[in-house]
């Protein structure tokens, strides 16, 4: 078995790992990422770049490039209701240097970072690589196991952190397990082609919901259904799909059967949970391994890269020293606990709002003239249009924001 040592291991490159990565090299902190994939090229993930998240781009002085990848833009989260949009978060006035969401592919924002980081000298990414086991001495994680294109491979670390998502394997093997929460929903990602003259909103409801995401040539579309509710959509069969979809676009009528089998529909069972303790001695998770959100606002990209600031300002000096302690890391966990606190009880609260536990209307929002009663919640932003730019402050910049510390190596 190859050995390897390093100051801190980095499993899992999304966009927490990634993003710890970079900013730990930045600092000069040696640091090594563990990607299982051998690139970023994955279909239907966060793809939403919130304001938060731009600013970081601003304040590393990136934010020029980083703009002229592809994106797309949205300035308001707002939805058709009887045929009267109501705004659930603008993002105009936000005290940041690029108010809008940018939607932009997962793997252009992952490769991105990956190419900042390469220019550091401390940084390194080892693509196909696999975290499969903790080292252990005594109560200490001192290490990973891995395995790669090359064979078993052991890294040594001072801090090793699992950025390795939602289904993390190696926070379960640190004995680490998350209080979970019924999510509101299940979501259906889909493909359809996009012509120039169509006119879809952003966020459609009629008991079912669709979001509507303009992708350039095509359209990304997240179709809401009950939780635990995909067998069902399967028995009843595609064209009932294809029904359902039209019924909220029905732009896409002539074009809905590009969804031709059961492989173009990406099922995201939606998790809702958090772990109670997010480290042990030489152990911190972060993320989605610490916290998987609902796609409700589309934060959890923007979460897992604050989680990966925050470490970065609070560990990395003491990475840089070779001296981390528990206490290093408990202050990541009591600086980032409360964020997504805040974030996921808002989400509960909205989901149980707007979503119906139980039949096929899974909103609980009518549309056009079904004379239904619009719920009180979704009214107040009627009659307070003002509120949207408060939902637009906690979902685009978040409860507390983190700022990257100054740089320290010099590319
Ligand atoms: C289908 C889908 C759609 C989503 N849509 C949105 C959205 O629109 N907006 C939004 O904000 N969020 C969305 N999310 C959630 C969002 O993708 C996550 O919150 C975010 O990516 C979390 O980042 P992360 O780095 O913590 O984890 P992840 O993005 O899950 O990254 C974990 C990485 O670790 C790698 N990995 C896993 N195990 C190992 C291992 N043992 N060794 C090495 N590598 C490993 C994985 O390959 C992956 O690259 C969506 C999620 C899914 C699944």
């Amino acid at each position: 078995m190859r050995e390897l040592s390093t100051r801190c291991c980095v499993v899992g490159g999304g966009p927490a790992g990634m993003t710890l990565g970079l900013l730990l090299a930045r600092q000069g902190v040696d640091v090594t990422v563990l990607e299982k994939h051998a690139d970023f090229l994955r279909d239907f993930r966060g793809d939403t770049i919130h304001p938060s998240t731009q600013e970081l781009m601003y304040q590393l002085g990136w934010d020029e490039e980083f703009h002229r990848l592809p994106h797309a833009r949205l300035d308001r989260i707002s939805i058709d209701l009887q045929g009267r949009p109501v705004t659930f978060a603008d993002f105009r006035r936000l005290p940041v240097h690029h108010p809008y969401v940018a939607f932009m592919p997962q793997w252009d924002f992952l490769d991105f970072l990956a190419e900042k980081g390469r220019r550091f000298p401390s940084f390194r990414l080892l693509m196909s690589t696999s975290g499969t086991e903790l080292v252990m001495s005594e109560d200490r994680v001192t290490g990973v196991r891995a395995s790669g294109e090359d064979g078993e491979l052991e890294i040594s670390a001072d801090l090793v952190v699992t950025a390795d998502g939602r289904h993390s394997a190696l926070r379960e093997q640190a004995g680490l397990a998350p209080v979970t929460y019924a999510p509101p929903m299940d979501v259906l990602w889909l493909r359809v082609s996009r012509r120039p003259t169509d006119s879809i909103p952003f966020f459609t409801a009629s008991g079912r919901g669709l979001v509507s995401i303009d992708r350039g040539d095509y359209w990304q579309l997240a179709y809401l259904i009950r939780p635990g509710g995909f067998a069902d959509v399967r028995r009843e069969g595609l064209t009932a799909l294809w029904e359902g979809i039209t019924e909220l676009a029905p732009d896409l009528a002539d074009r809905v059967e590009e969804i031709a089998s059961w492989d173009d529909v990406h099922h995201l069972a939606v998790r809702v949970d958090r772990l109670r303790r997010w480290y042990r001695p030489g152990l911190l998770c972060i993320g989605d391994s610490a916290h998987a959100m609902s796609p409700a606002g589309g934060v959890g990209v923007n979460l897992a890269v604050q989680d990966a600031v925050a470490t970065a300002n609070i560990v990395g000096p003491r990475l840089a020293e070779g001296t981390v302690e528990e206490g290093d890391l408990a202050r990541v966990q009591a600086r980032r606990m409360w964020p997504t606190r805040i974030t996921q009880a808002l989400q509960i609260v909205i989901g149980r709002r707007l979503f119906r536990p139980d039949g096929h209307r899974v909103l609980n929002v009518p549309l056009g003239n079904d004379g239904a009663r619009v719920p009180a919640f979704v009214r107040l932003f009627r009659w307070f249009p003002a509120l949207s730019r408060v939902t637009g402050r906690l979902v685009g910049i978040g409860v507390r924001p983190e700022r990257v510390e100054p740089e320290r190596v010099r590319v």
